[in-house]
């Protein structure tokens, strides 16, 4: 048994690659090559260089005293915030800005919701000399001001959609729409462990890195690699992934993936996928989404704009339904509590997402000699807005 991908491209019954026939040769031509070019020497060799010299790796995994004690079980935060750009998904866009070197591709497509990924895009893009072109729906332009203005600094061009919802999957449609009419020299860097295979797996293996540092930074904190627990947060399921990648088959260490619960899990304004969504198609993958009975997406709502998104990545719609993981929804209120939390007993401001990571020790309760290791996605500084109106600071 495995919790991992198989051949054909899914985790169990999820995954695969779902596509208009017109997408295939990109797709196809990216599965056939990742596996290949990812185990050469030579882009190992400068996929590490990029993650320590210009990401900043490894992340320090830091031992929280005070909130060990607060909780009574020892808490260990994988400090994901403290990289390059404030998060994890540059790890992944150096992995994929590399891959589409080596495929000769010139020209780089993304799309971004809440702008984060489009901004982690720009930065590669930008180290590389490459072009970039980040959709972004017309209304999350307006609403991500700063993030469009860091994208452009970067030198990116930012092309809003305008159809639907001009939101994150008119986004999506705009960039799947590139891609179909340039499939020679373009390469589409996806930002999360979503879409149709490869994307899951290339994703999952370039945020690998994360679990792999938690192995060896416990054995010399802890004398273990394995922690009793791995916490992150999910909206398409990445920084969740790369924490996980390294103990999926090992079931002494047990899971937990927290979604967001929004203004409560049957409110109508979550974003809990797992528990609210069923089988369906979205960006390309058989996965589980918030949908209405009739097929449609719903629109999903989180106070974190990372975690706004209506589907889970497949390797999650699997960890949930073969119970691998745990699944936790976290309320806005009790996410922010938190984040405060950590902000007022570490010195540490986390991205609102991370902070519902951070919330699970109000809901669950840990042995003292638990190890808990907590993935700390993100960085708070892009949430203070948010931070200062809700608490009214
Ligand atoms: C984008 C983002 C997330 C959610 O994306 P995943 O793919 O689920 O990891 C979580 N935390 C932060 C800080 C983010 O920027």
């Amino acid at each position: 048994m495995t919790y991992n991908i198989n051949e054909k491209g899914y985790y169990g019954e999820f995954g695969g690659a779902y596509i208009p026939e017109m997408l295939y040769p990109n797709v196809e031509e990216l599965r056939q090559n990742y596996l290949k070019v990812m185990v050469e020497p030579e882009f190992q060799e400068e996929f590490n260089a990029l993650l320590k010299d210009y990401v900043g790796r490894p992340s320090p995994l830091y031992f929280a005293k005070r909130l060990s004690e607060k909780y009574n079980t020892k808490i260990y935060l994988k400090r994901e915030d403290l990289n390059h750009t404030g998060a994890h998904k540059i790890n992944n866009t150096i992995g994929q800005i590399l891959m589409a070197k080596r495929l000769g591709k010139n020209r780089i497509i993304a799309e971004t919701g809440a702008g984060q990924h489009g901004v982690a895009t720009a930065t590669v893009c930008a180290l590389m000399g490459l072009e970039c072109i980040v959709y972004m729906g017309e209304i999350d332009i307006a609403r991500q001001a700063p993030n469009v203005a860091r994208m452009k600094m970067l030198g990116a061009t930012v092309v809003p959609a305008l159809s639907g919802s001009r939101t994150l999957k008119d986004a999506t449609n705009e960039a799947i729409r590139d891609w179909i009419n340039n499939p020679v020299n373009t390469h589409y860097i996806i930002g999360s462990v979503v879409g149709p295979h490869p994307y899951p797996d290339m994703v999952a293996r370039f945020q690998a890195i994360v679990s792999e540092e938690i192995q060896w930074q416990l054995k010399e904190k802890e004398d273990t690699s394995k922690p009793d627990y791995v916490v992150a947060c999910v909206g398409g399921g990445s920084n969740a992934a790369g924490a996980f990648y390294h103990f999926l088959d090992d079931t002494d260490v047990k899971l937990i993936a927290v979604e967001a619960a929004g203004r409560g899990v049957h409110s109508g304004e979550s974003a809990a996928t797992s528990v609210l969504g069923k089988e369906g198609i979205i960006h390309g993958s058989k996965t589980l989404l918030m949908q209405t009975p009739d097929g449609q997406i719903t629109e999903p709502y989180s106070i974190s704009a990372g975690l706004d998104y209506p589907g889970v990545g497949p390797m999650h719609a699997h960890l949930y339904k073969s119970g691998r993981a745990e699944f936790i929804a976290i309320t806005d209120d009790d996410a922010m509590t938190a984040g405060l939390d950590l902000c007022k007993m570490e010195g540490i401001i986390p991205a609102i997402e991370s902070s519902h990571a951070l919330a699970i020790f109000e809901h669950k309760k840990f042995q003292p000699d638990d190890v808990v290791v907590v993935s700390l996605s993100g960085r708070g500084d892009k949430d203070l807005d948010t931070y200062i109106k809700h608490f009214k600071l």
